[in-house]
């Protein structure tokens, strides 16, 4: 068994602009566990806001990559791995999905049933409206016009605008995400607005360092507050239960499948709602969320659809509706074979 990786960098379609950055690219890195004829496939696509790049990501898979010789179980293998990751929870995420795609593969099933997961159970997900010019509403709308459900980027000096000129074309669920863009006085008075402008809940609001003030917003709000940057790994949940309705999961944050699992078991320990997310992916990593998603509530999947060069083949998307395929493993085919690419 061998452990390869390769960089790879994805293109958005449309510059994609959230409250504190816009990108047309990001890199990210493909890691793969090779196994006579068996690839197992995972990617690492660092995320920014929590200082991870694809320099540190590649300075500790040369560094300190290595695979175990002899192993109990996978999980083991992934432990081990884990442990020298740096604390990259996108290199975590990466080790994880390639090694339970190679580990599933090896044992003929698709990777849901390792996580007891139902696929007639996947929910729909929605669709990013990202931050841009106004003038450019109608033509995202009109793209986005498959998808039953629109998640819009706030957090801007133009948020009324921005819903008003969606709320002109079309009454589709919108669901808000200001990516910490707001202040309490602005938050609380946008939830009522949202609200009445049928939005179905509010992402990250506030500053993650501000969660006295969302427990605030969050006894006062009509609608529902989702915690993004405040949830990152299973140990946040606890401290902000009280703070938010519901927590938004992604493999970059929380690192590997298996603490994503452990993530959606404690909030519905305390009654809170799951949202699975993603950064802008390609199919690799949206597959290996997709797999989990019938456990969750609502899924925000869609990194994978905002790209124009996604080298595979995954997760399909059909009116919204996620969809896998019941190959073993994760179920990902390369579409594309520049150099390097498994
Ligand atoms: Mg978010």
């Amino acid at each position: 068994m061998d452990i390869k990786w390769t960089t790879y960098r994805i293109k958005t379609v449309h510059p994609f602009g959230i409250s504190r950055s816009t990108h047309t690219f990001y890199d990210v890195v493909f890691v793969y566990i090779i196994d006579g004829d068996i690839v197992g496939r995972g990617e690492a696509a660092p995320p920014i806001r929590y200082g991870e790049t694809k320099n540190a990501v590649l300075t500790q898979l040369e560094t300190k990559i290595e695979l175990l010789a002899d192993y109990d179980s996978v999980a083991h293998l992934i432990d081990h791995l884990v442990l020298h990751s740096g604390g990259l929870k996108s290199l975590e995420a990466a080790i994880s999905m390639a090694a339970l795609d190679w580990w599933t593969q090896k044992n003929n099933i698709p990777l849901y049933s390792y996580f007891d997961a139902d696929p007639s159970k996947m929910p729909q997900t929605s669709f990013t409206i990202a931050i841009g010019e106004l003038e450019t509403i109608p033509q995202k709308i009109s793209e986005a016009e498959p998808y039953p459900i629109l998640k819009v980027k706030l957090g801007t000096s133009q948020d009324k605008e921005i819903i008003q000129a969606i709320r002109r074309v079309t009454d589709k669920t919108v669901r808000v995400d200001a990516n910490e863009g707001w202040n309490l006085e602005t938050a609380i008075e946008m939830s009522f607005w949202l609200a009445d402008r049928n939005v179905e809940f509010i992402e990250q609001p506030l500053k993650a360092d501000s969660i006295e003030e969302t427990a605030i917003l969050k006894r006062k709000s009509p609608i529902p507050i989702i915690a993004d940057e405040n949830s990152m790994v299973s140990t946040d949940i606890p401290k902000i239960a009280h703070a938010f309705h519901g927590i938004n999961i992604k493999l970059m944050k929380c690192g590997t499948l298996s603490e994503a699992q452990k993530m959606i078991r404690i909030a519905r320990e305390y009654e809170m709602s799951v949202m699975l997310g993603c950064m802008v992916e390609s199919s690799v990593g949206i597959t290996a969320a997709a797999h989990l998603s019938p456990l969750v509530d609502y899924a925000d999947l869609d990194g994978n659809l905002l790209i124009g060069n996604d080298p595979y083949l995954g997760v399909l998307v059909s009116d919204g509706q996620l969809k896998l395929n019941d190959s073993p493993g994760l179920g990902v085919t390369p579409i594309a074979d520049p150099e390097g690419l498994l």
